[in-house]
Order: structure tokens, then sequence, then C-alpha cells
């Protein structure tokens, strides 16, 4: 018996049935891209997140890109962002031809706004800021609007891991001119491949999003601009709307539940847990605890997989410190990482997911009450 970090086996004899008459739906209408599932889905998933625009793409990463593109994005534009998370985040910023500026993480792992504050107030030339909601912890909306307004910047979200959370009583990806969502089978609202959406509130932003994704055409055969192939299938589109998103409700509120758990028994261990910040709703996509010291980490994750418990860390290097930036002309990190830095180093995810049981919780907090530094 193992304890895993996820388990889309388990999911699918959950959604299984759905999925496959979704997937006769589709096969039986003979329209297999950018139809109506992907227009149906797009429209859920507005209301979903309170937003009036939403149109789908093919993963998470073109989300980001796309969506900084419609926002507005130029080639040389300078990207405020985080160093700790997906390299995703980084790349969208290049793709779109911005410059990747990172400054350092909070105590809590994400962008830090105050040094965002400080710099904004410095650099004119920086014009976008990309915050992360990392681990489904939402970022403070109403700091990142201040931001915004006050040095007039453009921002987009990376909801990737956080669709749901909740911050100021506002959702997150409701605050920047675009939000990028991802849909790989791991998220929290998952397709069975791979799958991602920009959310917007601006009418222009979604509908220049709808042109890039399908090589910047405007009208048939007529292009306007230099467009992706980053269309949406109709197979993704009713999988997501018809099986998953029902369904995200109730898988969120199972990994709060585990989360809580986590939180009640861990509370006085050797390890730091996730400080969630007064008035925000965080969806748990991961479950990242700190070991004290950086040098036990290695140990700690060993005697857990020993116990039957996986783990991962999210992130064990810095986007600055990837071997792909070497490529990348301009980019720049501003004051020290030390924070980002030092959670790279003791961070490891334990697992959490939907259809972990309360026992498993248990198996996963024994072990870990039963390592000795
Ligand atoms: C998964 C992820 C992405 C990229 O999404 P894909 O669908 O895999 O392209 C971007 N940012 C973050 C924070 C992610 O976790």
């Amino acid at each position: 018996m193992t304890v895993r970090m996820v388990d889309l086996a388990a999911q699918w004899r959950s959604v299984g049935d759905d999925v496959l008459r979704a997937t006769a739906r589709v096969g039986n209408s003979g329209w297999y891209i950018l139809g109506p599932e992907v227009t149906s889905f797009e429209q859920e998933l507005s209301g979903w997140f309170g937003r009036a625009h939403v149109a789908g793409c093919a993963s998470g990463l073109d989300a980001l890109e796309l969506g900084l593109r419609a926002a507005g994005l130029r080639p040389g534009d300078h990207v405020l962002t985080t160093p700790l998370s997906a390299f995703a985040t980084t790349l969208a910023i290049i793709r779109a031809g911005g410059v990747p500026v990172f400054v350092d993480t909070d105590a809590r792992g994400a962008i830090d706004l105050e040094r965002c504050a400080d710099l904004l107030s410095r650099d004119e030339r920086i014009r976008f800021l990309l915050p992360v909601h990392l681990y489904g912890c939402p970022v403070d909306l109403d700091g990142v609007e201040r931001l915004a307004t006050a040095h007039d910047v453009t921002v987009v979200e990376d909801c990737a891991q956080a669709i749901g959370a909740v911050s100021g009583g506002r959702p997150v990806g409701t605050v920047g001119s675009a939000a990028g969502v991802s849909f790989y089978p791991t998220k929290n609202l998952g397709a069975l491949g791979d799958a991602g959406a920009v959310v917007a509130g601006d009418p222009s932003v979604a509908d220049l999003v709808r042109s890039l994704r399908d090589y910047g055409q405007t009208a048939k055969y007529r292009h306007d601009h230099l467009g992706a192939n980053s269309r949406l299938d109709e197979l993704h589109a009713a999988i997501l709307r018809s099986c998953m998103l029902p369904r995200l409700s109730s898988w969120t509120a199972r990994r709060t539940q585990l989360a809580d758990r986590y939180r009640e028994l861990l509370t006085g261990s050797a390890l730091e847990l996730l400080d969630v910040p007064e008035g925000a709703t965080c969806v748990w996509h991961l479950f990242p605890i700190l070991v004290r010291d950086a040098r036990s980490r290695d140990d700690f994750r060993r005697h857990l997989r020993d116990a039957g418990v996986e783990t991962a860390v999210h992130y064990p290097t810095l986007i600055p410190d990837q071997a792909a930036l070497r490529h990348v002309a301009g980019w720049r990190v501003v004051g020290r990482l030390t924070r980002a830095t030092d959670r790279a180093a003791r961070s490891v995810s334990l697992p959490l997911h939907p259809f972990m049981s309360t026992e498993d919780v248990d198996v996963v907090v024994a072990a870990v009450r039963s390592w000795q530094p």
C-alpha cells in the first residue's frame, strides 16, 4: 500500500462512465475541434469565475502566453514575476517576447508584494506583473490591485494551481486583465490530456485570444496576427464541462477537509506548515511543508518513502537558475532571492488529492511523526 501524490485511476473509477458518455456524444456529433462543446465549457467556466469572458486553448502555458499577448504585451516589455513556480510561468513570458524580472518571495512562497511595490516605484520599464497563486493559496488580490493602479502595470494571473481560491471575498482570476488556467490532468480541474483557458473581463482580450489560438485568424483565411495552433478539442471541453466541473466543488471541499486534518495533526511537529493568510481560501492543489534543515530533506523523503508515502518537491530549482535561461537576453533578478532559495531547499509536498482517505492522511502523519531528524 502506497499513499500516492495523485491517483488518476481512482478518479477514473468515479468519472469513467460519464467520460465515456461525453466521448460518445462528441464522436457522434462529427465535430471535433472548437465547436459547441468548447463554447458551452467557456460559458460555464465564466460563470464559475464570475468573469465575463473565457477562451479555451491547448494548455496552461499557452493560456499565459496568449493571455499576456492579448493583454497588450509587446516584445521587449519587462514582466515582474516570481522565481518559485512551474517553469511554464516564465516560459510563457519569454515566448510572448517579454523580459522576465524576478524578485524574492514572501514567507508563503508567493511573490513579495512589498518588493514589487518598491521596484515598481523605481523602474518604469516594468509594464506587467505576473503573480502565481502557488499551491492553491491566493496572492493578496487587493494588494495586487493597489499595485496595478498605483504603478499602472497590467496584471496577468497564473491560476494554474488555484481554481476556486478566494482572497478578500474575490476569486483568483478576477483582478488581472487576463488569467491563465491549466487543465493538465493533475490540476484541481484536470482533463484527460492537455488543455487550458484564458479568463478575462474585457471582451477584446478574449477575442484576441480566440484569434491567436487559431493561427491569428480574425475571419476564415484572414490572418491579422501571428498566432499559434492552441485550439481546444471538443472532447476535452466536453469532459471538462460535463464530467469534471460539476465535481470540482466537492473535490475542493475534500481537499480542504484533508488539509485541515493534516494541519491539525501536524501542528507542533518538527515541520513548518503553510500559513494561510487571513481572509483567504486556499484550494490545496498541493500540501507543502518545510523541514527545519535543508540538509535533512533527502533523509525525510527517504523515511516517508520507506513508510509507503510518496512525496515531491515544488520546486527544487529556482527559475533564474535553470539552464534554459542562459539562452535568453535581458532578464534579471532584483535583490536577493533569500526566501525563495530557502523554500526551494526545504520544501516537501505531502500527498493530497480528493481520492485520499482519512486513514491515508493518518498514515502520512504517523510516518512524519516517526521521523527523527
Ligand atoms: C501547471 C502549471 C502551468 C502550466 O500549465 P500546463 O497546462 O502544464 O501548460 C503554469 N503555471 C503553474 C503554476 C502550473 O502549476
